[in-house]
């Protein structure tokens, strides 16, 4: 809104926001912040989390926004696990599950910052309500019965899923639900999907890239997205072991780390090596998890993202189809060659010579 533009560009002005950038990187992810205690300092945000306390508790005053993100910073709480953990009881007050007696007096309502920032300190000193929350949005639910459950918006191994809205993104959600450690996941990291409209040209050519076609940019396409999920993976795999910042890369540019590879260490393997080398990793990372018990019923979103509809704003409408993301995950394993249970076949461990594990 006018409002709300109006009030972050004074924010902006009050605090001299600026984004900041690592040696030589374009992207510029960080924002750092003048502020006053005692002597002026500037202070770096990580925009993602910050944005996600935005977006999960429909906050949208800057200068409230920035104190509950130095609040979590304070009391040793990730702002995005909290974010979610907020928007889950934020839910539960809309819909009745809790109340003012159960929150210790709290009116827990999307956009009430003070309210936020109380339950948050609660959150932390684990102080009645709080202490439930504490446990994380699964332990909770488990704790406050089915009627909270149904509000869970989780993943594997029950993470709270925050950064990233999954419904209007179809390859982002195939990617989180199939991810080892669940939602978010390094493999949505400059994902396509989710600047398809704001640079739709790079969107476009990614797309193309990797699947052959313009149209598989589309965050709305199921179809290709399996390949383009594969491609990221791999190369998220290959930016964390060559010890490198892996969000201004796109798969189809890879040669830059190839040539930075041999340069460091005299070798030569090609880029192909390379990727391999991550596939490797990424099936070892799939085994531990089958050894632990996880099958595709382990590789699924939360409910409430095929059964709701979001509500309002630029993606309104959108939500997951249950066939069509069944029918990703059937592309994916067999495109990385794996059974239908999400399980490495021999012959791909033997192919990539991690037959010791059959
Ligand atoms: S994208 Fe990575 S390298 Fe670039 S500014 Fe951000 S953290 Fe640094």
């Amino acid at each position: 809104s006018a409002e709300t533009r109006a009030a972050l560009k004074t924010f902006i002005e009050q605090h001299e926001l600026r984004l900041e950038t690592c040696f030589g990187c374009p992207i510029r992810c960080w924002a750092t912040l003048s502020v006053a205690e005692g002597e002026t300092a500037s202070v770096i945000a990580c925009q993602g989390t910050w944005t996600s306390l935005a977006y999960f508790m429909k906050i949208a005053d800057p200068a409230t926004l920035w104190q509950l993100y130095v609040t979590c910073q304070k009391l040793g709480l990730d702002a995005g696990g909290t974010s979610a953990l907020m928007a889950f009881a934020m839910a539960l007050f809309e819909h009745g599950v809790i109340d003012a007696d159960t929150t210790g007096g709290i009116n827990l309502t999307w956009g009430d910052g003070e309210a936020a920032a109380e339950m948050i300190r609660r959150i932390a000193y684990r102080e009645g309500f709080g202490d439930i929350l504490a446990n994380g949005v699964k332990a909770a639910a488990e704790h406050l019965g089915e009627a909270a459950r149904q509000h869970a918006v989780t993943s594997k191994g029950g993470l709270e899923m925050w950064l990233m809205e999954n419904r209007p993104f179809k390859g982002a959600a195939l990617a989180g639900a199939v991810s080892d450690a669940g939602s978010p996941n390094r493999a949505t990291y400059a994902f396509p999907d989710y600047y398809a409209r704001s640079m739709p040209q790079q969107a476009a050519m990614v797309a193309k890239n990797i699947t052959g076609s313009e149209d598989d940019a589309d965050p709305g396409r199921y179809e290709a997205k399996p390949k383009v999920v594969i491609a990221y993976e791999d190369a998220h795999i290959l930016a964390d072991c060559l010890g490198v910042c892996s969000i201004p890369f796109q798969p189809a540019g890879l040669e830059l780390w190839q040539h930075a590879f041999a340069a460091a260490t005299g070798r030569s393997e090609g880029l192909k090596d390379l990727l391999r080398a991550a596939e490797r990793i990424r099936n070892v990372e799939r085994l531990f998890n089958v050894r632990q018990g996880l099958t595709r019923d382990d590789d699924a979103l939360p409910d409430k993202l095929f059964d709701e509809p979001l509500q309002g704003g630029p993606w309104s409408g959108a939500v997951l189809e249950r066939d069509r993301f069944e029918q990703m995950k059937d592309t994916y394993y067999a495109l990385r060659g794996w059974d239908q249970s999400g399980k490495p076949t021999p012959e791909t461990l033997t192919k990539l010579g991690l037959a010791m594990y059959l």
